[in-house]
């Protein structure tokens, strides 16, 4: 029997889950852009480096002469008025965006540990998402959304979008960034399982190359119980659908 097709339950997954299962929806304002929070909204003022002409910038960061040389190379005059900051606004973007190399998820984790005498299914669904595709150093962009069958172990749960994060902000393949998150969950809770899926857009796809501007790519990585039970794994598939 294909475990695809067999559904625990025929509810939508949000409306009110039987009983135990915990299901987070992380809220959709937290991690938005500035650019899509409303005006004024405080979210804005935390925003990330948003290339403002006031905020520090290291003129001499190593990544901002090749970029120069890259605006020349493409017929720019890198000296024009526009351009004049923008290879060191590159290399404070870029910086950001990869800032996942700094960080140490399974230690993250390590801190968020704590027992409890819980064995049922915790998921965290919808997770923002935005990486870097290593082949083209382009955005992709989507919805992580991570389960565990806990064994007397749990983790907080702000805890989890934190390790989506600190293997998104790398150049990463959609392929290795699910797995990864999925095994760091599975080494430090040492859970009965973990499943993580991830759905998510390619700028490279969509800005070039195929231009396919709808297509979404679907990764999953299944441990433990989630891989060799088909009962768990449509649980949390109905969840996340
Ligand atoms: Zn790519």
């Amino acid at each position: 029997m294909d475990p695809m097709q067999k559904k625990s339950r025929s509810k939508a997954p949000k409306s009110a889950p039987a009983a135990p299962t915990r299901t987070l929806t992380t809220p959709a304002s937290s991690t938005l852009p500035a650019a899509t929070a409303p005006a004024g909204a405080p979210a804005a003022a935390a925003a990330p480096s948003s290339g403002d002409d006031d905020e520090p910038l290291d003129e001499f960061d190593p990544i901002a002469h090749p970029v120069r040389a890259i605006l020349r190379e493409l017929g720019e005059d890198p000296a024009r008025e526009g351009l004049r900051r923008t290879p060191a606004r590159v290399a404070a973007s870029m910086r950001y965006m990869t800032q996942g190399y700094a960080q140490d998820p399974v230690a993250l984790l390590n801190h968020a540990v704590f027992e409890e005498d819980t064995d049922e299914m915790v998921v965290v669904r919808d997770i923002e998402l935005y990486s870097m595709c290593e082949h083209h150093m382009v955005p992709f962009f989507g919805k992580a959304h991570v389960g565990y069958l806990p064994k007397g172990r749990i983790i907080g749960l702000s805890k989890i979008p934190r390790i989506v994060d600190a293997y998104a902000r790398r150049l990463q393949v959609q392929e290795r960034l699910t797995s990864q998150i999925a095994h760091a969950l599975f080494d430090v809770l040492r859970p009965r399982g973990v499943g993580v899926v991830v759905e998510a857009r390619h700028l490279c796809m969509m800005m070039r190359g195929v231009e396919k501007q709808n297509s979404r790519a679907v990764t999953s990585c299944m441990l433990g119980l989630f891989r060799s039970d088909a009962r768990t794994r449509s649980e949390f598939l109905d969840f996340v659908r």
